[in-house]
C-alpha cells in the first residue's frame, strides 16, 4: 500500500514517555515514578474539577453541547472577550492543525523559531507545506522580520511560541503586538499565531511578558492559543482554545468537526475556569520550586535558561543521553533535548518532594 510521498517521510512527534513504560521496562512501582517530562501540573487539577468529571461520567452516553456555549462564556468572562472570539479545540494542538490546514498548502508554508514546539512543523509536513526557520534557537524578532520580508508570498502562518517550549524564554507583549502590525504591513494575508500555552506562568512572573488574549482580538491577522493542559492541570482532558477576531474564528470553525471535545472534557474545562484559587496555588508552587532549581544550577555552575514557564531547561557538560537513561532506570522521566541538537534537559517543575529526589539524582551525575 502506497501513501502520499510526503506522508512516508514524516517525522513523528516524540511524546513524553508515559509512566507505564517505566513500570513495564524497569519494574518500578508506579506510585514512585516521577514524571516531569511533559509539563503537566504536578498538583493535578482542582479537586472540584475531578469531582465534576466523576459526576458527568454518568452522562458519557450523551454527545456534548456542540456550541460549547457554557465554556465559551466562561472563557470570554475570564479573558474579557466575547464568545464569538473563541474557538474550542481538542487541545490547542487541534487549533494549530485547523490554522495550518486552512491557511497553508504546498506553496504557502510556516515560519517558526529555530527551536520551538515541534507540532507546528509536524502539522505543516502533513500537507507538505514549506518550512521556514529562523537561524537562532530562541525567538529573535529581527530575524523573524527579515524572513517575513524575504518570503512574504510563501508564508501562510508565523508561529510565535510565547513563552517558548522547550526553552522557556519569553517575548514581551508590546514587541509581539508590534510584530503583528509589522506582518500586516508586509502581507495582510499572513496569520500570526501566538501560542500562549504557558502564558499564565509568564504573566505571574512578569505582567509585561507573554500576551494577554484580549489584546489580539482587534487584529485581523493574529490568533492567541490557550490550553487547559498546563496551568489548569487537565492535559488528559484535551481542551484548548483560540482567541481572535470573529473574521478568523468563523473561518476556522468551518474545519472543526462536530463534538471535537468530549462531554467529560467540556464539563471539566467549564469547572476549571471557576477554580482560580487552584491556579494561583499552582503558580505560587511553580515560582517557589523554580527558585530551588535555579539555586541548584548556580551552585553547580550549570547553565540554564531564565524560565517563564513551568519547566526549566538546563545545559550539561556530560552527555544528556547518559543522564536521562540513568534517571529513567530510577523511575525519573525527564525530557532530553538531544533531538533538538542541544545537550540539555527540560525538567517540568514538580512538587517539593519530587524536585528533591530529582536534584539528589542529578547531583550524583555531575
Ligand atoms: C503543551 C503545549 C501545547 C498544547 O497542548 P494541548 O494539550 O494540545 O492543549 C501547545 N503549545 C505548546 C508550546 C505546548 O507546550
Amino acid at each position: 500500500m502506497n501513501f502520499n510521498k510526503h506522508i512516508e517521510s514524516l517525522k513523528v512527534y516524540e511524546a513524553g514517555k508515559p509512566i507505564e513504560l517505566v513500570v513495564r521496562e524497569f519494574g518500578i512501582d508506579p506510585k514512585s515514578v516521577i514524571k516531569l517530562a511533559s509539563n503537566e501540573n504536578p498538583l493535578g487539577c482542582a479537586p472540584a474539577v475531578s469531582e465534576r468529571i466523576r459526576e458527568v461520567a454518568l452522562s458519557a452516553s450523551l454527545y456534548p453541547d456542540d456550541s460549547y456555549f457554557e465554556l465559551k462564556a466562561a472563557l470570554a468572562n475570564l479573558h474579557g472577550v466575547e464568545s464569538k472570539n473563541i474557538i474550542i479545540g481538542s487541545g490547542s494542538d487541534q487549533i494549530i492543525e485547523f490554522v495550518i490546514h486552512s491557511k497553508c498548502n504546498e506553496k504557502k508554508g510556516i515560519l517558526v523559531a529555530g527551536t520551538t514546539f515541534a507540532m507546528y512543523e509536524i502539522y505543516a509536513s502533513h500537507i507538505d507545506a514549506p518550512l521556514f526557520k529562523t537561524p537562532s534557537h530562541h525567538h529573535d524578532l529581527a530575524e523573524f522580520r527579515e524572513m517575513v520580508k524575504e518570503n512574504a508570498a510563501n508564508i501562510g502562518v508565523v508561529f510565535l511560541c510565547v513563552p517558548n517550549n522547550p526553552l522557556g524564554e519569553c517575548l514581551g507583549e508590546r514587541e509581539v503586538l508590534e510584530f503583528v502590525e509589522f506582518v500586516a504591513s508586509v502581507n495582510s494575508e499572513i496569520l500570526v499565531v501566538i501560542d500562549g500555552a504557558y502564558s499564565e506562568f509568564a504573566k505571574f512572573k512578569d505582567e509585561k511578558k507573554a500576551v494577554t488574549p484580549a489584546s489580539v482580538v482587534s487584529f485581523d491577522n493574529a490568533i492567541f492559543l490557550g490550553t487547559f493542559s498546563k496551568a489548569y492541570g487537565l492535559g488528559g482532558m484535551r481542551v484548548g482554545y483560540g482567541v481572535a477576531n470573529p473574521n478568523i474564528t468563523s473561518s476556522l470553525h468551518k474545519v472543526r468537526a462536530p463534538f471535537n471535545i468530549t462531554t467529560l472534557s467540556l464539563a471539566a474545562a467549564v469547572y476549571a475556569c471557576k477554580e482560580q484559587d487552584f491556579i494561583t496555588q499552582t503558580l505560587k508552587n511553580n515560582a517557589e520550586q523554580m527558585r530551588i532549581y535555579e539555586e541548584f544550577c548556580r551552585q553547580n555552575g550549570l547553565k540554564f535558561i531564565d524560565s517563564y514557564t513551568n519547566f526549566i531547561t538546563i545545559f550539561f557538560e556530560k552527555d544528556t543521553n547518559l543522564i536521562c537513561e540513568r534517571l529513567l532506570k530510577k523511575g525519573i522521566i525527564l525530557r532530553n533535548l538531544k533531538s533538538y541538537g542541544l545537550n540539555a534537559i527540560r525538567i517540568t517543575v514538580g512538587r517539593a518532594d519530587q524536585n528533591e529526589r530529582v536534584l539528589a539524582e542529578l547531583a550524583k551525575e555531575l
